[in-house]
């Protein structure tokens, strides 16, 4: 093993990425025990760890950039262990001496794209907001109820923008004032932060709250659990406070005040995939059943790995920009475990989440018997439906 760094300047970057329980390991190995690396390949977060605690990390290796931060180690730590803060203080180091080993080279294009325009696809900032050609949706304008933050990949994705659609749809049947921010609106800056590039996320996370706070934002809906959690757990730290709700919570809301009623039949077995940043890190498991439990004729099965122990698609920490092998890849894991509970559905909320599913469904041949859809797509289903049922 090599000494890249100096032993002081790893410790202190984990202390001041508040990683410091490292140093309460005691080397049990359970970390690696759940991690779903260990389902495709082998791979020791456990092994991080201590290298961290000597102050003698190897930079250079790829195991460093497999954590997809999906948060089951730390919760299953018996010593409070932070392992994301630990790894992400070693990507730190990495990116400030540039070290990209072979399949992480791509986040410096990602880095350069969200520099230029803001978002990690390569697009233009100005056809941010082209996918709402069509869709007659207003600027954002101070006294609105809710500011519709789009984010990345509902704004450029094709598959996604489906999605962004029937929220719009949604919201407009529902008689939300709501507003986008169009071309002024930048990623949220969650993904590559987990890189180990900060001053990228500091530079979009300011960029954002000028924003929010130059057009009287005070409540903000979101669509993608990463936007959720850097917004309510992330830009505190810029001494700001937005409301922000997911779009899960949002639709159980409308339901609730009677301002959108799902009459309209779908008549499907459908599992639910909790995203990381949605279930474990946020604690949001019900909301999202209790939207679909609304929908008549639906019925809702639960995959083996659910709620707490729900299975990480792959994409998280930065891992939707990077290769990863057949064979190695969670979101085959997870079509398999929705097929084996008898679903001809599977439903999430995340575009990490459904950009891996449908990728998987095509590399696996499962286009005939599995569909993938966001929440908003299958309630704007069954709202579309009870429209053309009298
Ligand atoms: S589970 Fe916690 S204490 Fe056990 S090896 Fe992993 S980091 Fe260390
Ligand atoms: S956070 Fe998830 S992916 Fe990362 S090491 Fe822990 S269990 Fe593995």
């Amino acid at each position: 093993m090599e000494t890249v760094s100096p032993i002081t300047e790893i410790i202190d970057e984990i202390k001041k990425s508040g990683g410091e329980a490292f140093k309460y390991c005691y080397q049990c190995g359970k970390c690696d025990t759940v991690c779903p690396w260990n389902l495709v390949t082998d791979f020791s977060i456990r092994k991080i760890v201590r290298q961290a605690t000597l102050g003698l990390p190897e930079i250079e290796i790829e195991d460093l950039w497999r954590c997809t931060t999906c948060g089951l180690c730390p919760s299953q730590c018996p010593r409070g262990v932070e392992q994301i803060e630990v790894g992400v203080a070693i990507r730190r180091i990495a990116s400030n001496y540039g070290v990209f080993p072979g399949s992480v080279r791509a986040i410096r294009t990602v880095r350069g794209s969200l520099t230029t325009d803001g978002n990690p696809l390569g697009e233009d900032r100005n056809k941010r907001d082209a996918w709402t050609k069509d869709l007659s949706i207003k600027p954002f304008a101070e006294g609105m109820e809710i500011l519709y933050f789009v984010g990345c990949y509902y704004s450029y994705d094709p598959r996604m923008r489906k999605a962004a659609a029937a929220t719009v749809g949604i919201l407009k049947k529902a008689g939300v004032k709501f507003g986008i921010l169009g071309n002024k609106e930048s990623c949220c800056g969650e993904s590559i932060r987990k890189t180990g590039n900060e001053d990228v996320f500091k530079a979009l996370a300011k960029d954002n709250i000028k924003t929010f706070i130059d057009n009287g934002v005070k409540r903000i809906l979101v669509s993608s659990p990463h936007c959720y959690h850097t917004f309510k757990n992330e830009y505190s730290e810029f001494m700001v406070h937005f409301d922000v709700v997911h779009i899960s919570q949002f639709l159980l809301e409308l339901i609730e005040q009677g301002r959108i009623e799902l009459t309209g039949e779908v008549k499907k077995k459908i599992t639910y995939h909790d995203p990381c940043y949605l279930g474990r890190h946020n604690g949001i498991f019900d909301q999202p059943r209790d939207v679909l439990k609304n929908i008549p004729g639906l019925e809702l099965v639960e995959m083996r790995n659910n709620r707490q122990n729900s299975l990480c698609c792959g994409g998280g920490g930065g891992r939707i920009w990077m290769d990863t092998p057949k064979g190695q890849r969670f979101a085959d894991l997870r079509l398999a475990q929705a097929k084996e509970a008898g679903a001809e559905m599977l439903v999430t909320a995340c575009p990490y989440c459904i950009s891996n599913f449908e990728e998987s469904r095509l590399a696996l041949g499962d286009e005939e018997t599995l569909e993938i859809k966001d929440i908003t797509e299958i309630v704007w289903a069954s709202l579309k439906e009870s429209e053309e049922t009298p």
